[in-house]
């Protein structure tokens, strides 16, 4: 057999920035090459809108499987397709169409897919398909020839000096490389909520930075476990860069003395938001990012979001703000965050929960009630207090604020 392994790597959003698309492009290109360190490459062309990652010779069909499978989460990936570089003669196109649907083994139908980025091909794209197909036909005479939905799809693809023939093709995740929209600071719970908006930010191209609150000392820090494997869940596909922890529970019990008992969560929550701003200035980051879902509980009617967002005058971003629980749960199970987040953690909110929160908090009552507190004051300890972890995240760049400039 011989060919050399490929996985093609397409992308189509991308592919409309204009003239932006070289960029784009060199973004996803860089950060496939960081994640895929521990796999079999050799390196990744950009090849007339495609990405070809090269596997080094001797890579098994299952290794060059598991990179395809590892390029399928990365933002700014729409399809991943895994085959062979061969040389521009039809009888050798023909020989590695073979070898390629040989390997996409066990199926029922499949059909051809040539197309040319060359016209200095002298074989149509209709041509190929005819050819090849002669060819698949004789070696698989038990497989039927199907143009509509087929289980297997060979795409072959003439380039300048190449061609790229597959088998085994499936979706990306589709979205905008980790790195060409800039930061955001995203409030990370250990919840089910959080790192999928989180990561819904990453998958429009956003760089996320989190910040966790922890109960710590009035609690446990099992939740500061849970946030850490959700980031290092993240970090697989290169969507998360830093989380800030803040231990916050002195802070909260302060609160819970003094404050009346049905404003305590908003008083709580300004809180957060007011850390999480004052972080994501030190960081460069110019939005907070929450999993809010309009009514999904107390905190969350229309009223309580405005008075926690009257808190800040960074604008904040919900990507969940419209999306039923039960889509979040999927959402949460194919990013592999739902196991994690559904272990059992003391929340810091919970723990000074009010029996009845306020449903429709008046911004004048909630200032007055807040006034009695040192805010400012907080805010300064508690972002000095923050402990930073760092994941590996190559559109992450860090950026600290000379130390002066705060508190
Ligand atoms: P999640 O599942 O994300 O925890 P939730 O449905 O439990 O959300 P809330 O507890 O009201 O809802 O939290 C709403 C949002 O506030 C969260 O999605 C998250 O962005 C932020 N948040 C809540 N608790 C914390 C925390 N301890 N640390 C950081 N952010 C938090
Ligand atoms: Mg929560």
């Amino acid at each position: 057999m011989g060919f050399q392994r490929i996985i093609l790597v397409h992308y189509h959003e991308i592919g409309l920035k204009g003239h932006n698309r070289a960029s784009f492009e060199k973004r996803l290109q860089r950060n496939l090459e960081a994640l895929l360190a521990a796999h079999p490459l050799v390196t990744i062309h950009r090849i007339a809108g495609r990405l070809v990652a090269f596997l080094r010779e001797g890579t098994s069909y299952e290794q060059a499987v598991a990179c395809a499978d590892a390029i399928t989460g990365v933002p700014g990936v729409a399809r991943v397709s895994c085959g062979f570089k061969c040389e521009r003669s039809m009888e050798v196109m023909g020989a590695a169409a073979v070898a390629a649907l040989r390997e996409a083994e066990p199926f029922a139908s499949f059909k051809v897919a040539a197309r040319r980025n060359h016209t200095d091909f002298p074989i149509d794209s209709m041509q190929m398909n005819r050819d090849i197909g002669a060819v698949l036909c004789a070696e698989f005479p038990e497989k039927r020839v199907q143009m509509k939905e087929p289980d297997v799809t060979v795409g072959v693809e003439v380039v300048q000096n190449a061609v790229y023939v597959y088998a085994r093709s499936v979706r990306g995740i589709g979205g905008l490389p980790v790195g060409s929209s800039g930061k955001v600071m995203a409030l990370l719970s250990s919840g089910i909520d959080s790192p999928v908006a989180l990561w819904r930010m990453a998958r429009r191209g956003a760089v996320p930075v989190g910040v966790h609150f922890s109960g710590r000392p009035q609690t446990s820090d099992a939740s500061e476990y849970l946030v850490d494997d959700i980031a290092h869940v993240l970090e697989r596909t290169g969507c998360i860069g830093r989380v800030y922890v803040v231990p916050i529970g002195d802070y909260q019990r302060a609160i819970s003395l003094d404050a009346p008992p049905s404003l305590r969560i908003i008083l709580y929550r300004r809180l957060m938001f007011k850390v999480a701003e004052r972080l994501a200035e030190a960081e460069g980051a110019r939005v907070l990012v929450t999993g809010e879902s309009l009514g999904q509980v107390a905190s969350q009617t229309i009223e309580n979001l405005c008075a926690t967002q009257a808190a800040v005058a960074m604008p904040v971003f919900r990507p969940l703000i419209g999306t039923d629980k039960l889509e979040i749960i999927e959402q949460a199970q194919r990013l592999g965050t739902f196991e994690i987040s559904s272990q059992d953690a003391p929340d810091c909110c919970t723990l000074f929960m009010p029996r009845s929160p306020e449903t429709h908090a008046k911004i004048a009552e909630v200032e007055e009630a807040e006034a009695q507190f040192p805010i400012e004051q907080w805010v300064a300890e508690l972002s000095e207090a923050a402990e930073v972890h760092d994941y590996a995240c190559p559109g992450y760049k860090p950026r600290r604020r000379r130390e002066g400039a705060r508190g």
